[in-house]
């Protein structure tokens, strides 16, 4: 067994999972604002239902002060009855107070109609603060599981980031340099297996000759086609009886 080579699997397997991990740590951000999603919609909603509700005083307020501007109107109307001389006149008296009510009326009825919306809107508020409430406890819960993760993986990366170095200082220098120029530009698959005499990264046949050369192992071959390191199945089980 190549040593070298069998350092080179475990590298790559290093490499790997350091690379995974700090891809999910550069989508933690994206994540949590995803489990954020639900309670940012529901306050949303609820501060527009709000806002809402507000105006909806606004003119519960002001149909009231014209409906006290409407009935002192109507009261004064009344009060001129002693000033009446003719039948005439009377009956003209009677017809503005009829106007007069029937104004009183109409508003009262949107005075009443606004009083009805607004409490419904009150309803309607405290049922979407419900709803915010438990979207802010499922976030919560989230937020904290996801952060749990993230440290966990935090530690898991500073570990093996440890292990990598130490590893890496163990590999020949030309044959470590070889490796991360190929780690670049295979995307961090620099070693592949040979399995049934193709190659595990580009898939292609090799040469029975390469592969003879390969399964002896005195010295690292390429494939002939992607140029990464090749292994077979018995460089890692020996890895395993280690
Ligand atoms: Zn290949």
């Amino acid at each position: 067994m190549n040593l070298q080579l069998q350092y080179l699997i475990n590298l790559q397997k290093f490499d790997l999972r350091i690379f995974q991990i700090q891809d999910q740590l550069r989508k933690a951000p994206e994540l949590l604002k995803s489990a954020e999603a639900p309670l940012h919609d529901v306050l949303t909603r609820l501060q527009a239902l709000k806002n809402t509700g507000e105006s909806l005083v606004k003119q519960r307020r002001s149909a009231e002060r014209e409906l006290a501007t409407q009935e002192d109107q109507l009261q004064k109307i009344r009060n001129r009855l002693s000033e009446l001389k003719t039948n005439k006149e009377y009956q003209a008296h009677l017809f503005e107070i009829e106007l007069a009510r029937k104004k009183k009326d109409s508003i009262e009825e949107n005075v009443l109609e606004t009083m009805e919306r607004v409490e419904q809107n009150e309803q309607a508020v405290k049922e979407l603060e419900e709803q915010a409430k438990e979207a802010q406890q499922n976030f919560d819960a989230e937020k904290a599981r996801i952060e749990t993760q993230l440290a966990t993986l935090a530690n898991e990366l500073a570990d093996l980031e440890q292990q990598q170095k130490t590893l890496a200082e163990m590999v020949e220098k030309p044959l470590l340099a070889r490796y991360n120029r190929l780690k670049i530009m295979r995307k961090g698959y620099a070693v592949a297996q040979l399995r049934d005499g193709a190659c595990g990264g580009c898939q292609l046949q090799l040469p029975p000759q390469l592969v003879a050369e390969v399964k002896r192992g005195n010295e690292l071959m390429d494939c002939s086609y992607c140029h990464r390191i090749l292994y077979m199945a018995h460089h890692l089980e020996a890895e395993t009886t280690e």
